[in-house]
């Protein structure tokens, strides 16, 4: 069972992870080649019930190819673009520099929500109905189809629609609180109107959560959901490297890619190639765009998991309204 706090409004979260008793699969990854398999100096939560060992094993790339397209990062994004793409039958090569699931997608607190942390009032200021809708939707069918995915190919990964909950950083009866319900009551109510089933509640408790501050009264999401992400994905590339339309390496940096007439010419750092008809970086920071790396902000996000008695505390997710 996991339970998380996610602080709102800035980049930075942190998350509480809450799960119960079962076996802890050690892992003994030397401290110097961790940064092959994750992206932090301690390991994340999800390696203790599945273990890098049980990530599949691919070969660095030492020889030219073709592709149809060329997906660069192994990563949440990578993994299911590739997915889409085979299963579409195209032609895919995946190249990542260092081990599958290292970087962001292997220590993440795996909430697939359409709760936003922007906030639809927000979204719908800056880009209008149409494109709050759009948010809302692409958020919806993308949580869904994880699951929709993880049933057809038969992943066990504990996917479950869990409720999520904003509820206010203040307690009842300070003016933060009020001021807090105000613009949950509006977020809700935004929300409901582009088909979100949300509900806003005055008096709203959460199971486990109901000690001191009293922070009773938020908006409810219903749907959210949770799942391991590394069980998940990792059934993905199990999947993937039965198919023959697939091939994926590791070890394998890439370092330029080119557009050329009606091809992409995707470079490695051992000198390899691949020569695509479209390429696609996901490598959760851009690789050509330096003003967009210029203008991101350095941040690590921290979580925690805790070891609570079974059915103490609501299988949901909760979000406060601090700013970090
Ligand atoms: C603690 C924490 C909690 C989070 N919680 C949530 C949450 O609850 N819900 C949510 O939606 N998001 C959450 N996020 C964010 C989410 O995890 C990331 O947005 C997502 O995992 C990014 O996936 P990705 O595939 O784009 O990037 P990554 O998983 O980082 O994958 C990118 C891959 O590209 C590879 N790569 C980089 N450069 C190159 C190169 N030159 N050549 C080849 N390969 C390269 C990297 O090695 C890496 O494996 C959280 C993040 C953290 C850290």
């Amino acid at each position: 069972m996991r339970f998380s706090t996610l602080s709102r409004k800035s980049n930075s979260h942190f998350t509480v992870y809450i799960f119960p008793r079962r076996t802890m699969v050690s892992s003994a990854i030397p401290v110097d080649k961790r940064f092959e398999q994750t992206s932090g100096a301690a390991n994340s939560v999800w390696v203790h019930r599945d273990d890098y060992a049980n990530r599949p094993k691919f070969q660095p790339l030492n020889t030219d190819l073709k592709a149809q397209v060329c997906v660069v990062g192994a990563g949440i994004a990578g993994i299911s673009t590739a997915y889409e793409l085979v299963s579409s039958g195209k032609d895919v090569v995946m190249l990542e520099a260092r081990g599958v699931l290292s970087g962001e997608s292997g220590r993440t607190s795996a909430h697939l929500a359409n709760a936003l942390d922007d906030h639809y009032i927000n979204i719908m200021k800056k880009h209008g109905r149409e494109g709050a809708q759009i948010a809302a939707d692409s958020h919806t069918w993308a949580l869904n189809h994880v699951g929709d995915v993880a049933k057809k190919l038969n992943i066990e990964c504990e996917y479950r629609h869990v409720p999520g909950y904003e509820i206010s950083m203040y307690e009842r009866g300070d003016k933060g609180h009020e001021q807090d319900m105000k613009q949950l009551q509006e977020e809700a109510d935004v929300a409901k109107s582009l088909g979100l089933p949300v509900q806003f509640r005055e008096d709203l408790t959460i199971s486990g959560w109901n000690g001191k501050p009293d922070q009773r009264g938020g908006a409810v999401f219903a749907g959210q959901a949770a799942f391991h992400p590394t069980q998940y994905l990792v059934g993905l590339l199990h999947w993937l490297q039965k198919q023959p339309n697939f091939k994926c390496y590791t070890s394998t940096r890439v370092m330029s890619v080119e557009e050329r007439g009606s091809k992409v010419m995707v470079k490695t750092e051992g000198g390899s190639s691949v020569e695509c008809e479209q390429a696609v970086e996901a490598t959760c920071v851009p690789l050509q765009k330096l003003s967009v790396v210029a203008e991101m902000q350095y941040d690590r996000t921290y979580a925690i998991a805790i070891r609570v008695p079974k059915g103490s505390i609501e299988d949901c997710f909760i979000y406060d309204s601090a700013e970090a």
